[in-house]
């Protein structure tokens, strides 16, 4: 093993001489004469963090070394600001001889020694120091630029206190100033809307539970107008506590107000027939479908109704289209008006339209069906020619197991109302699951009297 160099006792200690205490100097130490700026004396570090051989760093000064010190009237500036203070610092670039810069942290003294004047400076290479620096400025630069200018808007919420910071952006966004708005959790989920909430915090929630690899939203969020603007939110736990719970979430937050409203109005332009405003016949198809497989699995009757004016050819031919037109539209609010607001009423084509009304058996779709008959008529048989309907009533009970077949039923039972001279309302039974044990159809008993000659 060998043996350890012990450090001299203090009594047996010999002070080495300067120049071996400057060669082992961390920093780089140049002895300057103050009226050229020349380099009288360098330390090791001095010339070999320059590049140079400790003879050439003799060839040079101040003026050849320092970038940004150009002749010598700016240095006769700097040696009489080094004189008056008893310590000069000055940071500066040093040339390197493979041509790349050394940025230097300089402390200069002055001195004066057997009548001669002389400046000692002292060198630190500070390039890493400064290259870490400006890392770190420009990280602050594009966290403020985040905060303050870009379109999204940040938050930043510690789960165990409920603090929730909100960028000035997300506030300008919401019609707030930079002072407003408590930084408490609250003031966020009291704001998202009502409808959309739930949603909203069991995706938050999946995500704190780590179901989730992050939190996304689209909900409306309501402004200091007390408006909603529709956001798209996302965020993500970017701290865990020493339980490993989440203890930080940070996120996004965008306006997408004017592509939401783009959106729901190319959703209203796809579900809606423009004459009349009713859903058209791929909404009215969706819905049925969609209602048929709830009250299927809910075990509840949907009822169906299939509308046809009766002669419109007649009407197009004697008051021409556009009052064709309008009597269509007419038709579609009178049905409308005339049924619940869980029914839906649909314009399926030319002058058809459907009836769909969950959990409604057959006898009650009859009279709802009834009911619209004689809503049309009090309305438009006035007019010249008259305007009536034809309906043909189906419904489908809980276990009936097909939209075809109910559809079809509808459709018959139209037909027969076509055939059993117009104005009037023809029922089918109800589908059972066994189709062999159908009962016969039945049609609506009609009041004498209201029914204008067809
Ligand atoms: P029926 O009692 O047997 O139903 O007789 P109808 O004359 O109503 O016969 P049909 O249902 O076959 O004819 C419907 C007519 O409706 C044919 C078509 O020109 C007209 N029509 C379809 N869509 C529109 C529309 O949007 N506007 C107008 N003005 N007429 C339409
Ligand atoms: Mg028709
Ligand atoms: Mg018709």
């Amino acid at each position: 093993m060998p043996e350890a160099k012990s450090t001299p006792s203090p009594n047996s200690f010999t002070l080495p001489s300067a120049e071996s205490l400057f060669e082992h100097l961390a920093d780089a130490a140049y002895l300057i004469d103050p009226a050229s700026s020349k380099i009288i004396w360098g330390n090791r570090k001095a010339w070999e963090s320059l590049g140079l051989s400790r003879e050439d760093v003799l060839d040079h000064s101040v003026l050849s070394l320092q970038k940004d010190i150009h002749g010598l009237p700016q240095w006769s500036e700097i040696a009489d600001a080094i004189r008056s203070t008893d310590c000069f610092r000055f940071i500066g670039r040093h040339r390197h001889q493979l041509g790349h810069e050394v940025v230097v942290e300089v402390n200069t003294t002055h001195f004066e020694l057997d009548g001669g004047a002389y400046f000692l400076s002292v060198a630190r290479d500070i390039t890493n120091r400064v290259a870490q620096d400006n890392n770190a400025h420009d990280r602050e630069k594009q966290l403020w630029f985040a905060l303050n200018e870009a379109s999204d808007g940040l938050w930043d919420w510690e789960v165990a206190s409920g603090t929730l910071f909100f960028s000035p952006q997300l506030k300008c966004m919401l019609g707030y100033g930079p002072d407003e708005m408590e930084p408490v959790l609250e003031t966020w989920s009291k704001n998202v809307h009502p409808d959309d909430a739930p949603q909203v915090m069991a995706v938050l929630q999946e995500h704190l539970q780590g179901k989730r690899s992050r939190y996304e939203a689209e909900y409306r969020l309501r402004n200091r107008n007390g408006h909603y603007i529709w956001v798209h939110d996302r965020g993500r736990v970017c701290e865990y506590g020493p339980d490993a719970q989440p203890a930080r979430v940070v996120g996004m937050v965008r306006d997408i107000s004017e592509h939401k409203q783009l959106e729901l109005r190319l959703q209203e332009i796809a579900a809606y027939d423009p004459l009349t405003g009713l859903a058209n016949r791929r909404e009215g198809s969706n819905y049925l479908q969609a209602q048929f497989e709830l009250c299927h699995r809910l075990d509840m009757p949907l009822g169906l109704a299939f509308i046809d004016i009766d002669h419109f050819k007649a009407v197009n031919d004697v008051c021409g289209h556009l009052t064709g037109d309008r009597v269509i539209k007419q038709v579609g609010d009178v049905l409308k008006n005339a049924v619940r607001g869980s029914d839906m009423v649909c314009r399926w084509g030319g002058e058809e339209f459907i009836v769909i009304a969950p959990n409604t058996p057959i006898e009650q779709m009859g009279l709802v069906a009834e009911k619209m008959r004689l809503a049309v008529l009090q309305a438009l048989a006035s007019q010249a020619p008259p305007v009536t309907i034809s309906i043909g009533v189906a419904a489908a009970t809980g276990h009936s197991l097909n939209l075809t077949a109910l559809m079809a039923d509808a459709d018959s039972a139209l037909y027969r109302a076509k055939d059993n001279g117009r104005n009037r309302v023809e029922l089918s039974p109800a589908i059972a699951q066994d189709k062999s044990s159908k009962p016969e159809p039945c049609s609506i008993d009609l009041k004498p009297g209201l029914l204008p000659t067809p």
